[in-house]
Parts: structure tokens; sequence; C-alpha cells
């Protein structure tokens, strides 16, 4: 299935508004202008990005208002390269070769608040290998985290 990538996003960006703004957060995208056609499964698609969406919103810190980014940009003409970041509790670098792994989740210093199995990046991770992309994370305990993911284009 061919999709444009840019679209999609924009979709999952306005109905995932509400959610963040009911947390007193906002979430703002930046989407390459021009079309981003990427051969993956819709509905795969859309399941990372709001993973990365939801992590966002519940690792997010309770002292500042949360602002998500999500931008798209080629970087190159055969490839796409997706950004979601966040200013919220960060991952500390020992951790973050974890976070994909299925079951796993920070056991210190997260908020033991948030449910979740641990499954959401470990799917991710799974998803953006057989669409043949790369997905890596940067993070900043205490500031925030951005997830990159780079997605061929066939356009
Ligand atoms: P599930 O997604 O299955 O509901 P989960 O959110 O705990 O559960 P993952 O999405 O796989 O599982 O994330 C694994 C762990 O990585 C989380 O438990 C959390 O500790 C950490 N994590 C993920 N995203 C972020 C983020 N944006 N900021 C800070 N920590 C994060
Ligand atoms: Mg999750």
């Amino acid at each position: 299935q061919e999709i444009d990538a840019n679209k999609t996003i924009s979709n999952i960006v306005s109905t995932f508004k509400l959610k963040v703004e009911s947390c007193g957060g906002h979430i703002e995208s930046d989407l390459a202008a021009d079309d981003a056609i990427v051969e993956v499964d819709e509905m795969h698609f859309t399941n990372v990005i709001f993973n990365l969406l939801d992590n966002a919103v519940k690792y997010r810190r309770e002292d500042v208002p949360l602002t998500l980014r999500v931008s798209t940009a080629d970087i190159s003409p055969e490839r796409l390269e997706i950004r979601v970041s966040d200013n919220g509790i960060g991952i500390r670098r020992d951790e973050l070769k974890k976070i994909f792994e299925k079951f796993y989740r920070v056991p210190t210093g997260n908020r033991h608040d948030v449910k979740g199995f641990g499954l959401g990046l470990a799917y991710v991770h799974k998803m953006i290998g057989e669409l043949h992309g790369e997905i890596r994370v940067e993070s900043e305990f205490g500031q925030g985290t951005t997830f990159i993911i780079i997605l061929p284009l066939t356009n």
C-alpha cells in the first residue's frame, strides 16, 4: 500500500490535539511540503506514530506543560525522516538500549502512575524493521526525548 506519510501524520496529529491539550500541553507539526509516498500498511504506520505520541503524553513531566513536536523532512530523494520529540521525563542513557525490548519499562525515575505493558516500542521497532526503515532515539534525562524514524520513499 502506498500512502502519503505527511497526510497521514497530519491526520493523526489533528486527532491527537485534544488529548494533548486536555493535559495542558500543545502539539506542533512541521511537515515537509512535498508528497512523501511510502510503501507501508496505513494501519501499522498509524499505530507506529500513535504509539510514539501516546508515550510522549504518558511520560510527560509534571512541572512543565508538554510540548510535542512532529516533523518530517526529505533527507535525500529516497529517504524520509520523521521526528517525534517531547520535553518529557527523558530516558537515562543505560536504559535507552532496552526500551525497544518486549515488556521492558524503565524501572526507576519513571512515572509509576501510568500503566503500560512495555509493548508499544517493541511493536514500533518491529514494524519499522519490516518496512526497511530505521529507528533511533536520543534522550536527555529530565529534559526530553526524540524518536527518529527513517523510511524509504517511493516517489
Ligand atoms: P505500552 O506502550 O505497551 O502501553 P509502555 O508505554 O510502558 O507500555 P513502551 O511504549 O514500549 O511501553 O515504552 C517502554 C518504556 O520506555 C516506557 O515504559 C518508558 O519507561 C520509556 N519511554 C518510552 N517513551 C518515552 C518517552 N517519550 N519519554 C520517556 N520515557 C519513555
Ligand atoms: Mg507505550
